[in-house]
């Protein structure tokens, strides 16, 4: 077995212990319970302690066949899936990046992603410092590389909007306005279409995008910039056609939670953006 091999099994299993951290934030943040205390999951049914062997990653769920040791109550397929989705993307990731500053910016970009995505589908809508804190952890990250660059190149010869660190803010203002915006025209044209259907909602809700979606490209173009923040926003819908299409067909409720579709969009945007950006741009 190669190195290379190994490392990418490394990478993975580092991946799926981070997807399994992922599950126990995804459920205690929502109810404003500690990540850290306890240090050990509980089964959120009958609330015993599950022990070190019980929560080994994709493992545990199979020999234990999805069911608690002690009650026997289901435990829901999704925590072997987040855990799966994690391994899976820090494998790509590394796959195509390989192991340099690029691919720790995408993992924490998409272990955000992954974070704010099951959080939304479950509650529809996310705790707001989340993607501030995204936010924060790519301008720090924008500024270790300026610090890099200037150093490595001296300050006088570098552009000053040739800087990690600007092109990291240009993109957390551009990502929140160019959302902001079209947020509060289709709020416009939503309480046009209240106003004429007479009605005080659409199944509760009068916001067409949420605060939440407006920071999370704000968080995207923190971390890709701009252009893959735009980008983001424009093939969110396209992802989430098919699903839509579906849920409007089949379903009663027509409210979707929208934060995995810009995941995912977020996702294509990081590794094919720049190739999508000159088909559709060739200048
Ligand atoms: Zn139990």
């Amino acid at each position: 077995m190669g190195i290379s091999v190994f490392t990418e099994i490394f990478i993975f299993v580092l991946g799926l212990c981070i997807g399994s951290f992922l599950n126990v934030c995804i459920y205690r943040l929502p109810r404003e319970l500690s990540i850290v205390k306890p240090v050990f999951s509980f089964c959120p049914h009958c609330k015993k302690t599950i022990e070190w062997y019980d929560n080994i990653p994709l493992l545990s769920f199979l020999f234990l066949k999805g069911k608690c040791r002690f009650c026997g109550e289901k435990i829901s397929v999704r925590y072997f899936l987040v855990e799966l989705l994690t391994g899976i993307v820090f494998l790509f990731t590394f796959v195509k990046f390989g192991l340099s500053f690029l691919f720790l910016k995408y993992i924490f970009l998409f272990v955000f992603c992954i974070l704010v995505s099951f959080i939304d589908i479950d509650y529809h809508a996310i705790p707001g410092w989340i993607c501030i804190l995204g936010i924060f952890t790519a301008v720090a990250m924008s500024l270790v590389k300026t610090g890099q660059l200037i150093s490595h190149r001296g300050l006088l010869d570098v552009s000053f909007s040739s800087l990690p660190v600007v092109h990291s803010i240009k993109g957390l203002l551009l990502g929140i306005g160019l959302s902001y915006s079209l947020k509060i025209a289709g709020d416009f044209g939503l309480w046009i279409y209240l106003s004429l259907k007479k009605q005080e909602t659409i199944e509760g809700e009068k916001e067409s995008l949420g605060l939440g979606d407006v920071d999370f490209l704000g968080m995207v173009g923190a971390f890709l910039g701009w252009k893959l923040s735009f980008l983001t926003f424009f093939l969110a819908p396209v992802v989430s056609l098919v699903y839509g299409v579906y849920i409007i067909a089949f379903k009663k409720s027509h409210l979707i939670a929208y934060l995995p579709f810009l995941s995912l969009a977020c996702f294509i945007s990081a590794f094919w953006g720049d190739k999508i950006i000159k088909l559709i741009l060739p200048f």
